[in-house]
Formats: C-alpha cells, structure tokens, sequence
C-alpha cells in the first residue's frame, strides 16, 4: 500500500524523465533562491516584478505556469525553469493565481 502511494508520487519531463516529488520539491526551492538571487545580482535589490514594490511588501517567488499545471501536462521541468519563476509580492502573487484558476 505505502509502496504503491510512493510509486504514483512521481511526475514525468517532457522528454519522459521520471522525477520523484520529493526531488521536484527540491529543485523548486533552488529554483526560487536562484531566481531571488539573479534578481538581487541585477538590480542590487529584490522587489515584486509586477508592481515594483519593494518596500514593506512579503515577495514570494511565483510560477507563470502552475506546478500543478506542469506535472498535469508532463512539462515538470517547468517547475524549477527559473525562467518560469517571477518574484512577486504576496498581493500580486494572490491575484496572478486568482486569475490563472479562471
Ligand atoms: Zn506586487
């Protein structure tokens, strides 16, 4: 039973590349650090890509395309494409996935 759980817990690249969730979690925390940090290398400064807040706003790192939506359509790469990965404030990041589920 755990072993059947642990084996439908994988997502395919769009090369056919079986990857694990846990190391797709891992790769996604690289993926934000790495996108905070090219931003701060720069601009000298993180800030939400949308409204160019910085001050006194929470930045989140956000997905263009959904995880969800990447391991759905076997595209899982695009999970940790730092490419697919804005810095957003929280605002801004609640409203890019409000409209995204639409
Ligand atoms: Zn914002």
């Amino acid at each position: 039973m755990y072993n059947f759980v642990y084996n439908m817990n994988h997502y395919y690249t769009s090369d056919d590349e079986r990857v694990a969730k846990s190391v797709i979690d891992r790769k996604i925390r690289e993926a934000k650090a790495n996108a905070l940090s090219e931003q701060f290398w720069e601009y000298g400064y993180n800030f939400c890509s949308d409204c160019l807040k910085s001050n006194g706003v929470m930045l989140d790192c956000s997905h263009t395309i959904s995880v969800d939506e990447a391991q759905k359509t076997r595209r899982t790469e695009l999970a940790w494409d730092v490419k697919n990965i804005k810095v957003r404030c929280r605002e801004c990041h609640i409203e890019h996935d409000s409209r995204s589920k639409l």
